[in-house]
């Protein structure tokens, strides 16, 4: 049942906070309510791969379990994929809210004002939680479904549930298309404030574009080719958007085509980073041999958020530039999502074999 209020009148008892302001205290506790989705999402989809995975074990086609074909296997893997970014982008996010609560907190705010103020300091990051956590569900149960073929149509299958559950995430908190929207409308509004310094290296990147392309040596970290990709996929969402700015000034916000591919590259360079990170994170305690599933989750990601950055760039490129400018910001966009050649093929086939064998999704 829904219930709509129209020109409803609030007795003035009943008020809470100060007339006019109560957009304030709404946009603040969607910013937590954004992130929590993400984590709801992630629980659903844990719950929905492992449903899936212990199906793909028991039904036989052609007198094998269909976990034993490479299309089921590739499916099991790239769930695994998306849970596991969106985790770490989830888990990056959350520790910077907390540590700037403590923040906060010490330097005398109230409690209610240090969480919202955290909260509202990450925004971007909680309408990017938002996007990303909500697709992946839809992407994980979706995929889920196909995995239990015909009966995953079926309400005898708890998967058909996940599906009709799924749905509503990507609708509400903001939908995701607002969500996109706000991602780059908080940017660029940081930007104006100067909170954000986003033009100095903007234009950097553009002097780089008309520079020779650096070869050689990418550093002695033992993630240097990644710590490179991700450097350059910020170069590239730098170039496009400073370009799109500056092209169309206040013109910009009726492009909302090209808010929504900027958005793209932004959601897909902070999961990757995130998941970079995390990666790393966990090798330098446990040694690489030890997260060999995680390292293949994240060069995986990786490998495939080069692809997707580039063909959102180039959407957004040519919706808004022509000529010289055209062709000397694609070649820019080509170099910065070039990654190395990679068998995601074989990795996804490791992270599948791995979750198979275990069974389980881990929680
Ligand atoms: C199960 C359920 C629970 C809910 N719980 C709550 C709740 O607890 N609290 C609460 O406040 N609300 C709640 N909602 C409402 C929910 O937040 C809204 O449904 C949602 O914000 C979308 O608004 P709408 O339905 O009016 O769709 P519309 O705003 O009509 O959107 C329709 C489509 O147009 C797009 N669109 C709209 N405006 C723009 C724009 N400016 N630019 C580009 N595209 C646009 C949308 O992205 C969407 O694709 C709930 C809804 C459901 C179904």
């Amino acid at each position: 049942m829904q219930l709509y209020f129209q020109d409803c009148k609030v007795p003035v008892e009943n008020l809470l906070g100060e007339v006019g302001k109560g957009h304030i205290i709404a946009f603040n506790i969607l910013n937590i309510g954004r992130l929590k989705l993400c984590a709801a999402a992630l629980g659903g989809a844990k719950r929905a791969a492992t449903i899936s995975i212990q199906y793909a074990k028991t039904r036989e086609q052609f007198k094998t379990p269909i976990a034993n074909f490479g299309a089921i296997k590739n499916k099991i893997a790239e769930m695994a994929i998306r849970m596991w970014t969106a985790e770490s982008a989830l888990y990056r996010t959350t520790k910077w809210i907390d540590d700037k609560e403590v923040g906060l907190a010490a330097a005398g705010k109230a409690f209610n004002e240090a969480v919202l103020g955290a909260a509202e300091e990450y925004a971007i990051e909680c309408a990017i939680l938002k996007v990303a956590g909500s697709e992946m569900l839809d992407f994980v149960v979706d995929e889920g479904v196909q995995i239990h073929g015909g009966n995953g149509f079926s309400d005898e299958y708890i998967i058909s549930k996940a599906y009709r559950d799924s749905r509503i995430n990507r609708i509400y908190e903001g939908t995701n298309e607002i969500n996109r929207l706000l991602t780059v409308d908080m940017v660029l509004k940081r930007a104006m404030k100067g909170r954000l310094d986003i033009m100095a290296p903007a234009l950097a990147v553009s002097k780089e574009l008309m520079s020779i392309p650096e070869f050689g040596n990418d550093g002695d970290s033992p993630f240097a080719k990644e710590v490179k990709a991700v450097r350059n996929f910020k170069k590239a969402i730098l170039m496009t958007a400073g370009a799109a700015v500056q092209k169309l000034m206040t013109k910009l916000e009726n492009e909302q085509e090209l808010l929504m591919h900027i958005a793209d590259m932004t959601i897909d360079a902070f999961v990757a980073e995130s998941a970079l990170l995390r990666a790393w994170k966990l090798a330098d305690q446990r040694g690489e041999a030890a997260v060999a599933f995680e390292l293949d989750i994240m060069r995986t990601n990786l490998y495939d958020a080069a692809d997707r950055i580039n063909k959102s760039g180039k959407d957004a490129i040519n919706a808004f530039a022509e000529g010289d400018e055209q062709r000397m910001m694609l070649l820019g966009l080509k170099r910065f999502t070039k990654v190395d050649a990679f068998n995601s093929k074989e990795a996804r086939r490791r992270i599948a074999d791995k979750l198979i064998n275990d069974n389980k999704y881990p929680l």
